[in-house]
């Protein structure tokens, strides 16, 4: 253990073994004769409890230490005779490393508000549950790339400037250079999603995903959208619709696997705290089979509900997230797969049904969220395609180099785009989607 961080310290250090443990004040507590303080560093919800005596080097820099604090404490691993942890430190040198003035620092008390916490986003992940928050992001993150290279999967980078609108996917953000008008040569936005780069690689590698940053300039105020949310598109030449969401529903559980595993603690603190159905939940969506239905099937349950929905349900009219939740929440009570969506209200690029009304699109619908995947199976037929871009409208000539595509060795492919954010929201319970990234950018936010 050459630094070791508060949880190496917990797992691995052994009775009578001398160390030094860096972290931030937890809480303080004096008795009569002695200190104790109660140190986190962030490697886990964990701390660790340093009990200090007077007299030890360094002890009289004690006097203005409180939460938020931060220290070194040097001493010799004890057992604890205290209840609620195995190890303690007992102090022989303390070092202040900085103080935190105990007027001012926001985070003494416990029970703050999420719409307070979110007025210090700089300082919530000192937080317990922010800092559950972002460890099992970063976790996610992580098994994100161990699920896609297992299945063979080869990483990508798309482009994060674009001058082509992937979707119409609604509203874009404009870049402009400040030196120069016209960088680009032509107007040029921010991506909305990385799907058409990645179909281009999908062709020469086979399988591929992406994992980056993206912009949309939704200018609504819901807590499931933001402007720049981090998005996973895997893109799979050789696979249809069904394998598309084979590999949806594996990598959905492959996420709550890797949080069971890395992060039960985290997770059982979200439970305690944000959501009581946390585990719950994560227990149902990682041991069932996904529902499949289609669209109409979809649409006939919603008429039969005897539910008063706000929006109305119609044959062709899009869903609303009140009509998903239902679904998955109320009806099948597990994650719900829906896919044959009207070509009307779906991408131009979406494979064409036999019926000539609907497209092999697919949702993925879960409890809390309503849907966390949006995907298809891509049109590889080079005059469909083309017929479909000029039913809707468009100009061929800003699809050059798609085209191009299926112009040469056309194959079935399919993909599909998690939104990063979504999915950490499912994971830990959080309710509204700021609190699942660090810095959210958002319509009227942008700080810090
Ligand atoms: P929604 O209907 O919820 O607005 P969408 O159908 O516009 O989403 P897609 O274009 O299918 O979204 O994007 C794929 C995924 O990206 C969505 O399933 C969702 O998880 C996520 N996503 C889309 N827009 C946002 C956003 N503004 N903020 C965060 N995540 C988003
Ligand atoms: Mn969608």
């Amino acid at each position: 253990m050459a630094k070791p961080r508060i949880i190496d310290i917990l797992d691995k250090a052994e009775i009578g073994q001398t160390l030094t443990a860096y972290g931030w004040v937890r809480s303080r507590r004096d008795s009569k004769a002695v200190t104790f303080l109660v140190l986190g560093d962030g490697s886990s919800l964990k701390t660790l409890q340093a009990v200090i005596d007077p007299g030890i080097e360094g002890h009289a820099e004690l006097t203005h230490v409180g939460t938020g604090a931060s220290v070194a404490v040097t001493g010799e691993i004890v057992a604890s005779p205290g209840k609620g942890q195995a190890l303690e430190l007992k102090a022989t040198r303390v070092e202040v490393l900085g103080l935190a003035d105990q007027e001012s620092y926001p985070l003494q008390k416990k029970g703050h508000s999420m719409e307070f916490l979110r007025s210090i986003a700089h300082l919530r992940a000192r937080s317990n549950v922010f800092g559950a928050v972002f460890r099992i992001r970063a976790a996610l993150a992580q098994a994100t790339h161990r699920f896609f290279a297992a299945q063979g999967f080869h990483y990508v980078h798309t482009p994060i400037i674009t001058a082509s609108d992937c979707e119409g996917a609604g509203a874009m953000f404009e870049v402009k250079a400040s030196t120069k008008d016209h960088f680009f040569g032509r107007p040029a936005m921010l991506t909305v999603s990385g799907q058409l780069n990645a179909e281009a690689l999908a062709y020469g590698l086979g399988r591929v995903y992406t994992f980056g940053p993206t912009f949309r300039a939704e200018n609504s105020n819901t807590n499931r959208h933001l402007a720049e949310f981090w998005m996973i598109e895997p893109e799979a030449a050789f696979f249809d619709i069904h394998d598309d969401m084979d590999l949806a529903e594996s990598y959905l559980k492959a996420l709550i696997d890797t949080v069971f595993a890395e992060r039960g603690d985290d997770v059982e603190l979200l439970g305690k705290f944000v959501d009581k159905d946390l585990v719950k939940t994560l227990e149902t969506t990682r041991t069932a089979t996904f529902v499949r239905i289609s669209y109409t099937e979809a649409i006939e349950v919603l008429e039969r509900s005897g539910r008063a929905f706000e929006f109305p349900v119609k044959w062709g009219a899009d869903l609303q997230s009140e009509h998903e939740r239902f679904l998955t929440e109320e009806h099948f009570k597990v994650p719900v797969m829906i896919t044959g969506y009207p070509k009307e209200i779906k991408s131009f690029y979406m494979f064409a049904n036999d019926d000539d009304k609907t497209v092999a699109a697919m949702d993925v619908l879960v409890p809390r969220i309503g849907e966390i995947i949006g995907g298809s199976q891509r049109e590889h037929r080079l005059e469909r395609l083309e017929r479909r871009i000029v039913e809707l409208g468009m100009r061929l000539e800003d699809y050059t180099w798609y085209l191009d595509l299926n112009r040469y060795g056309a194959v079935p492919h399919a993909g599909f785009g998690l939104g990063f954010e979504r999915a950490v929201m499912f994971c830990t319970g959080m309710v509204n989607i700021r609190d699942v990234v660090p810095f959210p950018r958002a319509v009227g936010q942008a700080a810090f």
